[in-house]
C-alpha cells in the first residue's frame, strides 16, 4: 500500500524523543499544573498503542513495510479522536509532534486504498444520499426553524449544521433568537449541506470536497460577508479543511462566540442570568485547539450578570476532550461515553450547576455521559438566549449589586488593551484596600483578584496568584475613578496621576516583587512609561 503523504510525516516522527509526555505528562513548564493523562482514548483503553508515543511507533512500521494492513489497524486508526491534547503537551517540536494531522493522513490513504470501518462509510453513504450523515429527509432540514429567512440576500449567513438541524435543534432555535434580538441581517443558505467534517477526518475526503464546493457556492450566492457558526466542528472545517477552496474569497468566518462577543464589547448586547448560577465551560477541541478560541466564550460568561464562571482542572489548551469527534462516537460509542464520563467526572468536582459547552456534538456526547450526575449540560447559545436582556436598566441594577473590586474586574476584563503589551504568562495581582495603612501592616485586602496574560490573552481571574509580579493596592475613589475611563490611555493617564500625585481620596500604591529591569522584559513598561511612574528609565 502506498502512504506517500504520511512519509511527508516521517522528518516529524523522526523527533519523538519517546519521553511519554503525551501519555502521561507531568511537565509543570508546559501545562502549569500538573496535566497527568493527556489522551483520552489511552485513558480508557490502557494501551499505549493509542496515546501519541504509541502511535508514532505504529506509524513507522507501517511506513517501513513492517506491518500489513488488516482489521486491527483499520480499528485502531479509527479509534483517535483528533482531539491534539497530547500535541499540547510535547516538546519535541514547536507546536508538539502533529499526530492528529499523521492519523488523518493515514485515514485518508487508508480509505484511498479501500480500507474503512463500516461506521464511517455509513456516514458517507448517508451524506452522498441525503446530504446529511444522520440519513434524514434533507428536504425538512429547516423545516423547524420557519420563519427564519432562508436563501435571501444578507450580510450574515448562519451556518447550521447537521447536528443542529436534525439531532440538536434548540442550539440552532437559541442562536437564530440571539441573531435576531440583536437585530442581526442575516440568512440560512436555501440548500445547506452538510460541512464535511466527519468525512474529512475520517478519511473520506473526495466527497467532503464535493460538500464543500457546494457550500462555498451556496455562500457565493448569497453575497454574504461573514459566516456564523455554533457547531465548532462546521467552523474549523469551513476554516482550515476548505482554506484552499475558498479561490481568495473574502468572507469572514466566525464562531457564535465570537460574534456575539463583538456584538456585546459594542454594547449592542448584554446579558443577565435570570438567577445566580455557578457554571462551568467544556472547550470543544475543535473550537478551543484547533481554532484557538478560548477566551471569547469566557467572556461572554463572565460578563453575564448572576454568573460565577469556574474552572474544570483541565481547561483551555489542556481541556480533556469530550469524546464525540473524529468518527469516535460513530464506530465505538461505548469508548465515547466512557470519555465523556471522565470529563463530566472533572465538571462535577467544580460543583457547577451547568455545564456549558460550545458545539452541539459536545453537547449530545457530554448528555448522553451524564445520567444521574445532576449537572445541567447545555450549549452556551442556549444559556445567553436564556440570558438575553434589553432592559439596561436591568444590567445597571445588577451592576449596583457588584462590589467594588467585581467593577474594577469586570472593567478591565472589558479593556484588554490595558495590558496588551503584557508577554504571555505575566501576572498582575490586585490587591484592593481602603486604607494605606491597611496595606502596609499587611492586613487582609477587601477584594482580590488577578489579571493574566496567557498566549490566548488577557483574563481577570478571581483569588491571588501564587507569586505576583506586582501587588497594587487603590483607595475606593481611585478605583471609581478609574474605572470610568474612557479608553486605555485615559486609565493610563489617571493611573500616574493617582500615584504621583495621592490626595486622601485618591491613592494608588503597589508593591514589586521582581526586579524594575525584568518587569520592564515583561512587557510593563510601555504602561509605566505610559502612566509616568517609570523612575529613571534609563538605570535599566
Ligand atoms: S510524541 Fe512528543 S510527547 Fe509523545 S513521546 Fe514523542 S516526543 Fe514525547
Ligand atoms: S489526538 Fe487525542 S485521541 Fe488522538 S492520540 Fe492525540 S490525545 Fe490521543
Amino acid at each position: 500500500m502506498n502512504f506517500d503523504g504520511l512519509a511527508d510525516y516521517l522528518q516529524q516522527m523522526e523527533k519523538c524523543g519517546r519521553c511519554a509526555d503525551c501519555t502521561y505528562s507531568v511537565k509543570i513548564s508546559t501545562a502549569k499544573k500538573h496535566i497527568s493523562l493527556p489522551c483520552p482514548i489511552r485513558n480508557v483503553l490502557g494501551f499505549e498503542t493509542y496515546s501519541a508515543r504509541g502511535r508514532i511507533i505504529i506509524l513507522k512500521k507501517l511506513l517501513e513495510g513492517e506491518l500489513e494492513i488488516d482489521e486491527n489497524i483499520v480499528q485502531w486508526a479509527g479509534l483517535c479522536l483528533t482531539c491534539a491534547s497530547c500535541k499540547e503537551t510535547c516538546l519535541a517540536i514547536e507546536g508538539g509532534i502533529d499526530v492528529p494531522a499523521m492519523m488523518e493522513c493515514l485515514r485518508r490513504e487508508l480509505v484511498e486504498a479501500g480500507y474503512y470501518l463500516d461506521a464511517h462509510a455509513s456516514i458517507e453513504k448517508n451524506v452522498l444520499e441525503k446530504f446529511n450523515p444522520y440519513g434524514e429527509d434533507h428536504e425538512r432540514r429547516f423545516e423547524f426553524l420557519n420563519p427564519t429567512p432562508i436563501g435571501e440576500k444578507a450580510d450574515v449567513v448562519y451556518f447550521v449544521g447537521c447536528t443542529s438541524s436534525y439531532r440538536r435543534q434548540e442550539i440552532a432555535k437559541a442562536t437564530v433568537d440571539l441573531l435576531n434580538k440583536a437585530g442581526v441581517d442575516f440568512t440560512v443558505l436555501e440548500d445547506e449541506r452538510c460541512c464535511g467534517s466527519t468525512l474529512f477526518r475520517t478519511g473520506f475526503v473526495k466527497t467532503a470536497r464535493e460538500f464543500a464546493k457546494h457550500n462555498i457556492n451556496q455562500i457565493s450566492e448569497v453575497g454574504a460577508k461573514t459566516v456564523v457558526f455554533s457547531c465548532a466542528g462546521c467552523y474549523r472545517t469551513f476554516a482550515q479543511d476548505y482554506a484552499l477552496l475558498w479561490n481568495g474569497g473574502k468572507v469572514k468566518l466566525m464562531h457564535i462566540v465570537e460574534f456575539l462577543k463583538r456584538l456585546r464589547d459594542q454594547n449592542k448586547i448584554s446579558f443577565a442570568s435570570p438567577q445566580r448560577v455557578r457554571v462551568t465551560y467544556h472547550d470543544p477541541c475543535h473550537l478551543g485547539r484547533h481554532m484557538n478560541v478560548f477566551e471569547d466564550p469566557r467572556s461572554l460568561l463572565k460578563s453575564t450578570a448572576n454568573v460565577e464562571l469556574v474552572e474544570m482542572e483541565t481547561n483551555r489548551r489542556y481541556a480533556h476532550c469530550c469524546g464525540a469527534g473524529s468518527g469516535v462516537k460513530k464506530a465505538f460509542p461505548d469508548i465515547a461515553l466512557q470519555i465523556s464520563k471522565q470529563r463530566l467526572k472533572e465538571a462535577a468536582e467544580t460543583q457547577a450547576e451547568i455545564l456549558v459547552s460550545a458545539c452541539p456534538f459536545c453537547k449530545t456526547n457530554l448528555v448522553d455521559g451524564a445520567d444521574g450526575l445532576g449537572i445541567k449540560i447545555m450549549d452556551i447559545t442556549e444559556f445567553l438566549a436564556n440570558s438575553y436582556t434589553e432592559e439596561s436598566t436591568i444590567m445597571e441594577e445588577l451592576e449596583r449589586e457588584l462590589t467594588l473590586g467585581q467593577r474594577f474586574a469586570k472593567y478591565l476584563d472589558n479593556h484588554p488593551k490595558i495590558f496588551a503589551d503584557l508577554v504571555p504568562d505575566s501576572v498582575v495581582d490586585f490587591s484592593l484596600f481602603d486604607t494605606l495603612e491597611n496595606f502596609e501592616d499587611e492586613k487582609p485586602p477587601l477584594e482580590v483578584f488577578h489579571v493574566v496574560r496567557t498566549e490566548d490573552g488577557i483574563t481577570v481571574q478571581e483569588g491571588k496568584a501564587n507569586a505576583a509580579d506586582v501587588e497594587i493596592a487603590f483607595s475606593p475613589k481611585a478605583v471609581e475613578n478609574l474605572i470610568s475611563s474612557n479608553d486605555e490611555k485615559q486609565y493610563a493617564k489617571r493611573f500616574g496621576k493617582f500615584y504621583n500625585e495621592p490626595t486622601e481620596e485618591t491613592w494608588i500604591d503597589f508593591l514589586l516583587n521582581k526586579s524594575t529591569r525584568v518587569l520592564i522584559k515583561m512587557g510593563y513598561g510601555k504602561f509605566a512609561r505610559e502612566a509616568g511612574i517609570l523612575e529613571d528609565e534609563d538605570a535599566y
